[in-house]
């Protein structure tokens, strides 16, 4: 199959309707692909109603939509089983799932190590369980280019240790974790592993079964999918043993006025009903992204990526956060103009119709690392040309001359 950036754009239809927009927030979110749009529509003139309670044919639809979305979901992880995936609302509920189902059965003493370059739904989640259960978090430092250091991981993983939880890939700097010798060092002290999938998932698909974690989480919406949806992938038997979280209809086995037996996993983890059309447009997104070229693609926007990183290193005043050369990151380029406050360069930006972010993007450890409280973040996906970076270039340059 062969890859044009313009059929891509084609195939969305916020780009299709907006052809001066130059979007270059796909870290924020990607735009939603016509494939979701039409499976979510399909689904709610056709098959819409609740799932597991029904047995009339039209709740039998519904049940057989949901289940083949979570099929789709499992495939695009490479999961051994499609009863792996527990749908949540997306990144932040699968974490904050996993942090009271996992988190609660740890006790003073256990640790928990993170990284310094963790978004704040990697973060926050763990601190609320220190305050919960006395747990100690350990943070991996970074190198100086803002990636994970794995020089030092036996001494923060230790026998103490119970999970790493770490990010599959930086939201601001695009670097790509080496998780291999993470999991090595987990597994040597018969710890767990959750990665933060939130921005990897958008550059393809994922092999959970090649990672060797024992969960893996991700949020619909970075992959050209609906808001609401999400997942968490755990393996069959991390799951198992795990008590469920939030409790409600469909989760359960027997209910009595005395007890409560639990459906097994994923329903054990799915209490109320469930985000379904939702389910679908992420299924049906992720087979077509599944179907994509994706070494073409990669091509393409490592090509712009690279552009950027050139362009922009001429600019004055301008500093990089991150790695400057390509190698093991996504095409995620965050900087900073000396002089001009990140919010005020993206408001300036959006006068050419660029759409970039400025921030902290919601990794103020990470920013206190680097010690800038922001940056201005620009992520390229596939549908993205060289226009739109001619465009950032420019408004870049103008925002220099007004704002200096
Ligand atoms: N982790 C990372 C690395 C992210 O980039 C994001 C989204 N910005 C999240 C977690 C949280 O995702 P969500 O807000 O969809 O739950």
């Amino acid at each position: 199959m062969s890859f044009h950036p313009a059929d891509w754009r084609r195939h969305f239809p916020l780009l299709a309707n907006h052809p001066q927009l130059h979007y270059l927030d796909n870290a924020a979110t990607g735009q939603l692909c016509e494939t979701a749009f039409d499976a979510v529509t399909l689904h709610e003139l056709t098959h819409r109603a609740n799932v597991l309670r029904g047995t009339y044919r039209l709740a039998e639809q519904a049940d057989a939509a949901y289940e083949n979305a979570r099929r789709q979901a499992a495939a695009y992880l490479n999961a051994a089983n499609a009863d792996e995936v527990v749908f949540t609302s997306g990144t932040t509920a699968s974490i904050n799932l996993l942090a009271h189902a996992f988190g609660d059965g740890l006790r003073p003493g256990d640790e928990v190590v993170l990284s310094l370059a963790e978004h704040h739904s990697n973060f926050v989640p763990w601190q609320m369980l220190r305050e919960r259960r006395g747990v100690t978090l350990r943070f991996l430092p970074l190198t100086e280019d803002g990636r994970i250091e794995l020089s030092c991981l036996e001494e923060f993983i230790t026998p103490r240790c119970r999970l790493v939880s770490v990010t599959h890939a930086s939201n601001v700097t695009g670097a790509v974790t080496g998780l291999a010798p993470i999991v090595a060092a987990a597994r040597a002290v018969g710890a767990r592993v959750l990665v933060d999938g939130a921005q990897m998932v958008q550059h393809g698909p994922v092999d959970v079964a090649a990672l060797g974690a024992d969960f893996y989480a991700f949020s619909g919406h970075k992959v050209f999918a609906p808001n609401g949806i999400g997942v968490l992938w755990g393996r069959a038997e991390a799951l198992a043993a795990l008590p469920p979280f939030l409790g409600g209809g469909g989760m359960i086995g027997r209910v009595t006025a005395e007890e409560t037996t639990y459906a097994a996993p994923p329903r054990r983890f799915e209490a109320g009903t469930p985000p379904i059309a939702q389910a679908v447009g992420l299924g049906a997104a992720l087979d077509w992204l599944r179907a994509q070229p994706w070494a073409s693609i990669h091509a393409h926007t490592a090509r712009l990526a690279q552009r950027l990183l050139e362009e922009l290193a001429v600019l004055p005043g301008l500093t990089f956060l991150g790695p400057r050369e390509l190698r093991d990151r996504l095409p995620i380029v965050a900087f900073n103009l000396a002089g001009i406050h990140p919010h005020d360069a993206c408001q300036l930006l959006d006068r050419h119709g660029v759409a970039v972010r400025g921030g902290h993007h919601c990794v103020q450890p990470l920013m206190d690392a680097f010690g800038v409280p922001g940056a201005v973040r620009a992520s390229l996906a596939a549908y993205n040309t060289d226009e739109d970076v001619d465009a950032l270039l420019a408004g870049l340059k103008d925002a220099l001359g007004k704002l200096r």
